[in-house]
C-alpha cells in the first residue's frame, strides 16, 4: 500500500494500492474494452452522464475539500476554490460533448461531397501532478469523455485519496467500469505500460519537464498523441504607470496559493526600477500579514510545502540567493511552526544568474528584480526554456498590445494575477509543453479528423 501523510503534521490520512503490473495491466485492458460501447453513446448520454457526476459532486464538496486539506496541505478555502475550478471543466464539457462538430469542404471533384468528422482517438491515458489533485483530474477526464474516449489515471502518489473518492462518484452516477480507470503505484512501471501498449492513442501528462520528456520520448516509440503541461518559470512585470495596489494583490493571490506550488506561479518579479523600492514596501506589509498554518480553518493561510524535498528546494534556492548578497526583506527560513512550513519570503537585489531565476521555486518566495527598459525586460521575461505564463501591470495601451505579441508563453495576462477557468485555453509553448486544456480547444486533442469523399454521387 502507499501511505498518504499529511504534510502540515506527517500523520497518516489514508492509503491507496500500490498496484503490480498485471493489476496495471487489466485495468488498461478494460480501458480498451469498453471504448466501442462509449465511443458508441450518444453525445447527449454521454453529456448526461457527466451532468450527474457534476451533480454528485457538487453535493458533496465538504467531504472532498477536507480531504483535500489533509492530503494535500492547502487550507479550506482553496481546496473549495479548486472544486469549483475543477467542477467546471465537468459542467463545461457536460455541454461541450454535444458540439463537436465536423465541417463540408466545396468539393475539388465533380459529382462528389467532401466532409470533415471528428472521431474519438480511443481509449487514453493520463497522469497526474500532487498540487490540484481535484481538478487536475476532471480537466482530463471531462474532457476525454465527452469526445467519447475512454480514460485510465494515474494520480500522483501524495494524493491519491482525492483521486478515489472522484472514481467513487462517477461510479455512483453510473459512469462505468472501463471508461474511468484508476491505478496507482510505481510510477515509473505505469508510465513504461501506458507508453508501450499502441492501444493507448492518446496520453495526457501534466507534471514535470524532466518527466514528461521522458514519457515524450516513449510515446516517440509508439507515436502516441500527447498532451503536456509541464512546467514554468513565470515572470510578473510591473511597469512604472502600473496600479501598484493591483499588482500587490494580483502579484499576492498569484503567489501565495497554493503556497506557491503551482506552475503558474510567478516566478520573477521584474519591477521598474523607478518604483521599485515602493512596490517591495508595500508588498512586505501585505505579505506579513498572512498567517502560516495547517488549512482545516475558513481564511485564507499558507499551508505546508508538499513533502521533505519540496521544502529543501524552497530553502536551498533562498541559500543560493544568501550566498549571492541579496537582500532578505521578509522571511527566508523554515517557520517557526517547524515541520514542512516555509515563512513567505521577499528578496531583492538579485542577479539573473542566481538559481531562483532559472528554476521553478514551488514555494511561497518572491524575488524581485530592477528593470529599466521595456525592451530589457521582455528580453529577460524570454529568456528562459519555460513559456507557461507571462503577468505584466500597465496602463498603456501599446505597450499591453506589444508585450501580448512579444511575450513567449501560451498565456500572456494583463493586470490581473488570476490565469484558469474551464473556457479558456490553458497550456504552454517551448519547455512548459503543447497541446491545451480547457474550452473548445481542448476537446480537439481528444479527437481524430476524418476526411471523408464521396463521388460518384449525383450522376
Ligand atoms: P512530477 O514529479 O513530474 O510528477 C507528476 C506525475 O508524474 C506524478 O503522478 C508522478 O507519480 C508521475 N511520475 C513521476 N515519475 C514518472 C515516470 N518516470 N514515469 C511516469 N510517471 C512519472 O511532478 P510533480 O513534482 O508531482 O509536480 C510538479 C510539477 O508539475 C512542476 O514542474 C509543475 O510546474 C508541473 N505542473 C504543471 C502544470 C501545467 O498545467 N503546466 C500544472 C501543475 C503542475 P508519483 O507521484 O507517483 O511520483
Amino acid at each position: 500500500m502507499i501511505e498518504v501523510l499529511n504534510p502540515a503534521n506527517g500523520t497518516l490520512v489514508g492509503e491507496a494500492p500500490a498496484m503490480s503490473r498485471s493489476e496495471v495491466n487489466d485495468a488498461i485492458e478494460r480501458t480498451c474494452a469498453a471504448f466501442p460501447a462509449w465511443s458508441g453513446k450518444l453525445a447527449k448520454e454521454r453529456s448526461d452522464l457527466l451532468r450527474r457526476w457534476f451533480e454528485r459532486i457538487r453535493d458533496n464538496k465538504a467531504a472532498f475539500a477536507e480531504l483535500m486539506v489533509k492530503e494535500n496541505g492547502k487550507c479550506l478555502a482553496e481546496a473549495y476554490g479548486e472544486i469549483e475550478y475543477g467542477l467546471g471543466f465537468i459542467e463545461w464539457y457536460a455541454e461541450e460533448a454535444k458540439r463537436v462538430y465536423g465541417d463540408t469542404i466545396p468539393s475539388h471533384a465533380a459529382h462528389s461531397a467532401v466532409t470533415v468528422v471528428k472521431e474519438p482517438v480511443g481509449p487514453t491515458a493520463a497522469i497526474t501532478p500532487w498540487n490540484f489533485p481535484f481538478m487536475m483530474i476532471t480537466r482530463k477526464i471531462a474532457t476525454a469523455l465527452a469526445a467519447g474516449c475512454t480514460m485510465i489515471i494515474k494520480p500522483a502518489e501524495e494524493t491519491p485519496l482525492t483521486a478515489y473518492k472522484l472514481l467513487e462518484t462517477a461510479r455512483e452516477v453510473g459512469i462505468p467500469e472501463g471508461v474511468f480507470e484508476m491505478v496507482t503505484g510505481d510510477p515509473k512501471g505505469i508510465g513504461e505500460l501506458f507508453t508501450g501498449d499502441s492501444r493507448i492513442r492518446k496520453l495526457s501528462f501534466t507534471g514535470s519537464t524532466a518527466v514528461g520528456r521522458l514519457l515524450a520520448s516513449a510515446c516517440g516509440q509508439t507515436l502516441t498523441k500527447m498532451t503536456l503541461e509541464l512546467g514554468g518559470n513565470a515572470p510578473f512585470i510591473v511597469f512604472d504607470d502600473a496600479d501598484i495596489e493591483a499588482a500587490i494583490e494580483g502579484a499576492v493571490g498569484a503567489k501565495l496559493r497554493n503556497s506557491g506550488q503551482v506552475c503558474i506561479s510567478p516566478n520573477r518579479f521584474y519591477v521598474h526600477t523607478s518604483i521599485h523600492d515602493r512596490f517591495v514596501e508595500k508588498l512586505a506589509e501585505r505579505v506579513s500579514r498572512i498567517e502560516v498554518s495547517e488549512g482545516m480553518r475558513d481564511d485564507f493561510v499558507v499551508g505546508p510545502m508538499i513533502n521533505q524535498a519540496g521544502f529543501d528546494k524552497v530553502a536551498s534556492l533562498v541559500e543560493d540567493a544568501r550566498q549571492r548578497d541579496a537582500h532578505i526583506i521578509l522571511g527566508g527560513q523554515q517557520h517557526a511552526q517547524g515541520g514542512l512550513f516555509y515563512e513567505p519570503t521577499i528578496i531583492t537585489e538579485l542577479d539573473d544568474e542566481a538559481e531562483m531565476a532559472q528554476t521553478e521555486i514551488f514555494g511561497p518566495v518572491f524575488p524581485v528584480y530592477r528593470f529599466q527598459t521595456e525592451a530589457e525586460v521582455i528580453e529577460r521575461a524570454n529568456a528562459t526554456e519555460y513559456g507557461l505564463v507571462t503577468y505584466y501591470y500597465t496602463q498603456e495601451l501599446g505597450r499591453s498590445f506589444r508585450l501580448s505579441r512579444a511575450l513567449e508563453a501560451g498565456m500572456v495576462i494583463l493586470n490581473t494575477g488570476s490565469v484558469g477557468t474551464a473556457s479558456v485555453p490553458f497550456g504552454g509553448v517551448k519547455q512548459s509543453g503543447y497541446g491545451r486544456e480547457g474550452s473548445f480547444y481542448g476537446i480537439e486533442e481528444y479527437v481524430d479528423i476524418k476526411y471523408v469523399l464521396m463521388s460518384g454521387l449525383d450522376r
